[in-house]
This record gives structure tokens, C-alpha cells and sequence, in this order.
């Protein structure tokens, strides 16, 4: 078995981002910056933003934090949305979910400028994707196909099962690996909450993506010796003997699963830092595709 290690992947990522950053800086080049709008303070949003903003520094992008009050309207919150898309400086953007419930977040992503749209969730962005087109690939099933990628993990022919359909995971993995080209080639089917008799379905997996956010849901008597085991969930489990009052798991019963896995991915350190390496990967893509344009 072995660990497919996203948080060691993800640092490569960034070294390299950091490279090419060192060398735009030296030919006196502006440097990518990311925007992240965060409405509100709940308390996993304002973590992953915090790290998404320190990664930006680590790597030497500019990065701008705007954080809204809670009783942000929908329409200051639009109209944020069209200065973020106004200004030129500004190469990417996130707005960070789950909004509040007052706002429509359809709306939002709507109004995301596709071409600064580096969460990859406008639809214009996700149409492209499912015709094999250039655009913005939604950081996380980008950091799962890029960790199957850098282990050269075998995808051509298997059967990769996924569990989710959201349109941020499961859908888009869904996507993702049945198309052509490395990490892919993959026949794949996409289980959900309506799914019948799931274990006989994943008993036939080569690759299993979880991605429900159920803590140990994919047990060990749920997948044949040698799978491929992505585990996308990331469960807060309160728990006072730790320090921050909690937790992390994902979805796999990772002690027993992984002596039946060829390869797995740890919960934390597995599809969670690669998210973020994506994320700034597509920034870096961002100002890349202005600059062409600018040119
Ligand atoms: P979601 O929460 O929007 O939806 C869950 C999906 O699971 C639904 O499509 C539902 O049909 C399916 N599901 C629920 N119960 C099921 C069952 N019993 N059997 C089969 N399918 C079932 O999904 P999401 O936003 O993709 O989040 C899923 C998990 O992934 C969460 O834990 C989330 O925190 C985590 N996540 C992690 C990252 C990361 O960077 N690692 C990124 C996004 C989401």
C-alpha cells in the first residue's frame, strides 16, 4: 500500500509555482494575484481562506482579502463581484461558500467574470471542462487528477466508482476521468444519496473517489484487494481532549480500507492541501491567460 501524499505533492506544486513567480518577478513582470471575498464567520470558511491567503504570501503572489459582515446584502455583495471583475490588477477570485442563506448563490457565481472564475464553478468554465476545452478546473477534482497523475497511478480501462455528485467533487471527478489523457480513460459510474445497493457497486471498483462528507462510511468489506482509494471527505468531529475542540476525519475507515489498497489518501493531508496548490495553480493560469491577452 501505498500513501498518496497530498500534502508532499502539494508543496512540490507550490515550489514550482514559486519558481516561475521568482522569474516573472526578475523580468520585472506583475506577479498573480488572487482575491478571496469571505461573507460572514463561519468558522471552516475563515480557515480554509486563512490558509488559502498565507499560501498566496508563501509563493509570492499578491493576495487581497475582502471579508463582509454576515448581513452582507445580495446586492453590496454583486456589486463587489463586478469591482473584483472590473479591476485589472485582480487576476483571479473565490467567493468563498457556503454563502449566507439570505443570499442567492446562483446569482453570485453568475455574475463571476469566467475569465477571473478560478473556483472553476461559473458555467461557462464547467461547460468547457465537459468539452474537453481550455478553462478553469475546480481545484479539487484538479488536485485528485494531478496527485493520480504525479504517481503515475494507472487509470486507463478501470472502473472508477465515485460517490457524490456535488457540483464541486463529484460530478466534475465524474467528468474529469472518463475523458482522455493521463488519469483518465477511466470507466466511470457516479453513485448518490439514491444509489441502490451501493456495496455492490463499489465492490467493483478499481478506484473509489468518496466524496459525501459521511465519517467512516467506505469500510473495508466494501472494496476488493488493490483499489485505489480517493478520500475527498473532510467531517469535523467534535472532540474535547483536542485543542481545537475537534477533529478531522474523512470518509473512509482509513485503518481497515488501507490494508486492502494499492494506493490511499490520508485524511488530513490527501485531496485537501492539493485543493489549495490547484487553486493557485489556476491563478498562476489566470495571469498567464491575461497577459497573452494583454499582449
Ligand atoms: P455535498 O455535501 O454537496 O453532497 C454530498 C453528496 O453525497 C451528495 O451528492 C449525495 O447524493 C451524496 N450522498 C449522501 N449520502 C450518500 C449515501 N448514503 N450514499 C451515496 N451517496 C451519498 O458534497 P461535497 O460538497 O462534494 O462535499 C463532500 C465532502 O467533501 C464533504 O465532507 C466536504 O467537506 C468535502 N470536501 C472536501 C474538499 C477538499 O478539499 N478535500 C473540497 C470540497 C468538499
Amino acid at each position: 500500500m501505498e500513501i498518496l501524499d497530498g500534502k508532499k505533492i502539494s508543496n512540490q506544486i507550490k515550489e514550482e509555482i514559486a519558481v516561475e513567480v521568482a522569474q516573472m518577478k526578475e523580468r520585472g513582470e506583475k506577479v498573480p494575484h488572487l482575491a478571496a471575498v469571505l461573507v460572514g464567520n463561519d468558522g471552516a470558511s475563515l480557515t480554509y481562506v486563512g490558509s488559502k491567503v498565507r499560501s498566496c504570501k508563501k509563493i509570492g503572489f499578491e493576495s487581497t482579502l475582502i471579508h463582509l459582515p454576515e448581513d452582507t446584502t445580495e446586492d453590496a455583495l454583486l456589486k463587489q463581484v463586478a469591482e473584483l471583475n472590473a479591476n485589472p490588477d485582480i487576476d483571479g477570485y473565490i467567493v468563498q461558500l457556503p454563502l449566507p442563506k439570505h443570499i442567492d448563490e446562483e446569482k453570485v457565481l453568475l455574475a463571476v467574470d469566467p475569465n477571473k472564475d478560478v473556483d472553476g464553478f461559473h458555467p461557462t468554465n464547467f461547460g468547457k471542462m465537459a468539452l474537453d476545452m481550455e478553462s478553469f478546473i475546480p481545484a479539487t477534482p484538479f488536485g485528485i487528477m494531478e496527485l493520480l497523475r504525479r504517481y503515475d497511478v494507472d487509470t486507463s480501462g478501470k472502473h472508477a466508482v465515485v460517490i457524490g455528485r456535488s457540483h464541486i467533487v463529484g460530478r466534475p471527478i465524474s467528468i474529469l476521468m472518463s475523458q482522455k489523457g493521463k488519469a483518465a480513460d477511466a470507466t466511470v459510474t457516479l453513485t448518490h444519496s439514491r444509489t441502490k445497493d451501493l456495496k455492490s457497486i463499489t465492490l467493483q471498483a478499481d478506484i473509489v473517489v468518496s466524496a459525501l462528507g459521511v465519517p467512516n462510511f467506505l469500510k473495508a468489506d466494501m472494496v476488493k484487494d488493490g483499489v485505489v482509494v480517493i478520500d475527498v471527505g473532510i467531517t469535523r468531529v467534535p472532540d474535547e481532549t483536542k485543542e481545537k475542540g475537534y477533529y478531522i476525519t474523512g470518509d473512509v475507515d482509513f485503518e481497515n480500507v488501507s490494508k486492502k489498497a494499492s494506493y490511499i489518501t490520508p485524511v488530513p493531508g490527501g485531496v485537501g492541501p492539493m485543493t489549495i496548490a490547484m487553486l493557485l495553480k489556476n491563478t498562476l493560469l489566470a495571469r498567464e491567460r491575461h497577459k497573452t491577452k494583454e499582449a
